[in-house]
């Protein structure tokens, strides 16, 4: 079912309360300098189409981990400075994100600025969900768009308890991210194959679990791999692995088979002594040496993954194949992530390194969604519902 959407939401001369994800990170020197804002600039549409149809935008978002207390260094205050040069009208920024001088603010802001409070987290109340919290929150505003994807999977005052208090809608970044995530997981287009890297089995098998009846293949890579490898009785020398998994990751290969579903895992490997020995790296096939550890997917593994794509009509892809942080070790990934661009597939990339990976290659734009939330994306993908947006109302047909 659809969520209720800014565009179903009557905004004119309303004060449009808004969270946001502006959890941008600053630069380490001087702390007042935004290094990277895409994800402000993914909040632009939304903050944009409330002005335009005559709403006051008050925004609200956390930043780091101030732990429910004033933090300078964490301040939105560079993410409000960003957002004017970006968006081109001015923005305030509020002392705190509640109490009367903000409400002043709030009541008095005029149409054509937008309104940016402080960091909800300096209040403990606010990773709590409270609820008086929350109500002091909804007094700011007539009602209340969610637009941070993000924050989707707290069950937070600023975006969960909120919403139980205004009119409430999702913002067009938060619907763009829902319908994404519904077209992989509620009705694929076939063949739909999934990629899964990252450094845990533990992390990713509940997703494994929630996605091995909806894909057609799964194709693994990253640390992860070696607990399956393993699993098998390969040789897997110092790579990684969760001996305490060993097991379950071979049930899951069996309920995988049994389900007539193929799971890919690497079949050759770039190996190095340590994750300092980027000269000393090279190509090993089928067993990994003892003292040696699996650090990247090989070349062969890269080709074997590429015609796994060809012909999918819905790929997702979550977590790097290798130590993708280090040029040496990075081939795999980038192998892998060139081969979705080129599938011309209906393409997810969730996860923060797979983005990173993504946005390293300039392959963005050959991509059809880039989820702008690791842990929200992961839930998703766990099948869990996020409170953030199973709190907001359905859309009325
Ligand atoms: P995750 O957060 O679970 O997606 O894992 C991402 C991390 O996994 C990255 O920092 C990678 O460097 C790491 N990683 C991927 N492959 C390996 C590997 N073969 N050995 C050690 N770490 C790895």
């Amino acid at each position: 079912m659809a969520k209720r959407g800014l565009d179903d939401l009557d905004v004119e001369g309303k004060r449009v309360l808004m969270r946001v994800d502006f959890n941008v990170p600053l630069d380490k020197e001087t702390g007042t300098k935004v290094t990277n804002d895409a994800r402000i600039r993914a909040a632009l549409p939304t903050i944009r189409a409330v002005l335009e149809r005559g709403g006051r935008p008050i925004l609200m978002s956390h930043l780091g981990r101030p732990k429910g207390k004033v933090v300078p260094a964490m301040s939105l205050k560079p993410a409000a400075e960003r957002l004017a040069e970006l968006i081109g009208v001015p923005v305030d920024m509020a002392p705190d994100c509640v109490g009367p001088e903000v409400e002043k603010m709030a009541r008095e802001l005029p149409p054509g600025r937008i309104l940016m409070l402080e960091n909800v987290r300096f209040h403990p109340e606010e990773t709590k969900g409270d609820e008086e919290f929350a109500k002091k929150l909804a007094a700011l505003g007539d009602v209340f768009v969610n637009d941070a994807f993000g924050s989707a999977h707290r069950a937070h005052a600023s975006v969960y308890t909120v919403a139980k208090f205004l009119p409430a809608a999702a913002g067009y970044l938060l619907q763009k991210e829902i319908e994404a995530f519904e077209r992989i997981l509620e009705k694929p287009e076939r063949p739909f194959v999934a990629i899964l890297g990252g450094a845990k089995v533990s992390d990713k098998l509940p997703v494994i679990r929630n996605l091995l009846p909806r894909v057609d293949k799964l194709l693994i890579g990253g640390a992860m791999a070696y607990t399956f490898l393993k699993a098998q009785g390969l040789e897997t020398g110092k790579s990684l692995v969760e001996e305490d998994l060993l097991e379950e990751a071979g049930s899951v290969k069996e309920e995988a088979a049994s389900q007539g579903k193929e799971i890919l895992l690497p079949k050759d490997h770039l190996v190095a002594s340590s994750l300092d020995d980027e000269a000393g790296a090279r190509v090993v096939e089928g067993a990994i040496p003892a003292d040696q550890m699996g650090v990247d997917i090989g070349p062969a593994t890269v080709e074997a993954y590429r015609s796994a794509l060809r012909g999918a009509k819905t790929v997702l892809w979550n977590g790097p194949m290798g130590v993708f942080e280090k040029d040496a070790f990075a081939k795999g990934t980038l192998g892998v992530g060139k081969a979705v661009a080129e599938s011309g597939a209906f393409s997810v990339v969730g996860g923060g390194d797979s983005v990173a990976a993504v946005e390293k290659l300039g392959l963005a734009d050959s991509i059809s969604h880039i989820s702008t939330g690791g842990g929200a994306s992961l839930e998703l993908l766990e099948g869990k519902e996020l409170p953030g947006i199973a709190v907001l109302p359905e859309k009325e047909s």
